[in-house]
């Protein structure tokens, strides 16, 4: 039914919508407990998020799985989402510099930031737009095969990308490739407390299967504790941010992110 309202209503139309209700739902949440830096807005609670599956608690995966104080009931930013604003906030001068970004898959919390940027040259892309909510602007490509040139970005953000992507060594390396040297990628997925190593499976076909064995129905894999080691493969240096161990915690503990996900940050 959603895949259907998605297909036969405009983006536009879905947007102003979509726009009236975060409105009213914002409205109903106001309150002083937790805050939004998204969009700048105070509230009562967060709403639950994630995906209530038995695989994602047996594998205590970290950046999915329901949690009770996710999502922002007015921009419907979640709780990894705040982690990366506090990292770019804190970490990088992503706000006055000037930069050149390439957003893949753009969450619209982080889009609606960057995007109206004066300092920031903007590139979004996106695989699929069907069924998905993403604008018409987005640049349909394969991160496999990104059709820009070497070293032609300062930033890239991917989040909750690599998971779904059959070959994501080829991928890591064409984020890779693009990238400037001196510049840093955003690469956050969802990651198993307890796997030392990546868990993956080609047998396992269908929405069903895959549900059941990787948390999710487009899910092709479960990254363990060796995912940062994947990343440096292709060259990276990574350098896993986390505002607990970076003695910030207190000053976002309205934030309401996760204290056990690390930011996975990737710099060339
Ligand atoms: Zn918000």
């Amino acid at each position: 039914m959603k895949f259907v309202l998605k297909k036969y209503i405009p983006f536009w139309l879905g947007r102003k919508i979509r726009g009236s209700y975060q409105k009213i739902n914002g409205f109903l949440y106001t309150g002083n407990s937790c805050f939004c830096p998204f969009c700048n807005k105070s509230f009562r609670k967060f709403l639950p998020g994630g995906i209530d599956l038995p695989v994602l608690y047996e594998k205590q995966i970290v950046g999915a799985g329901y949690r009770l104080n996710d999502v922002c009931p007015r921009c419907y930013s979640l709780d990894r989402d705040r982690l990366v604003y506090i990292f770019l906030k804190e970490k990088t001068t992503v706000f006055t510099s000037p930069i050149k970004l390439f957003h893949v898959a753009p969450e619209g919390c982080i889009r609606a930031l960057l995007s109206s940027r004066h300092n920031i040259t903007y590139v979004p892309g996106v695989k699929y737009l069907e069924g998905y909510y993403y604008s018409r602007q987005t640049n349909l490509l394969d991160i496999t095969n990104i059709p820009y040139s070497d070293n032609a970005f300062d930033v890239i953000i991917c989040n909750h990308v690599l998971e779904h992507i059959p070959d994501d060594l080829l991928a890591i390396k064409e984020l890779y490739r693009i990238l400037k040297p001196g510049g840093w990628a955003i690469l956050q997925v969802p990651i198993s407390k307890v796997l030392q190593t990546t868990f993956e499976d080609d047998t396992q076909i269908t929405k069903q299967d895959r549900e059941r064995a990787f948390g999710q129905f487009d899910h092709v894999r479960i990254y363990g504790q060796d995912y940062k080691a994947r990343l440096e493969s292709a060259g990276f240096v990574v350098k896993p941010f986390n505002p607990g161990k970076e003695n910030i915690q207190g000053k976002y503990r309205n934030y309401a992110i996760n204290p056990d996900e690390d930011l996975f940050v990737a710099y060339k």
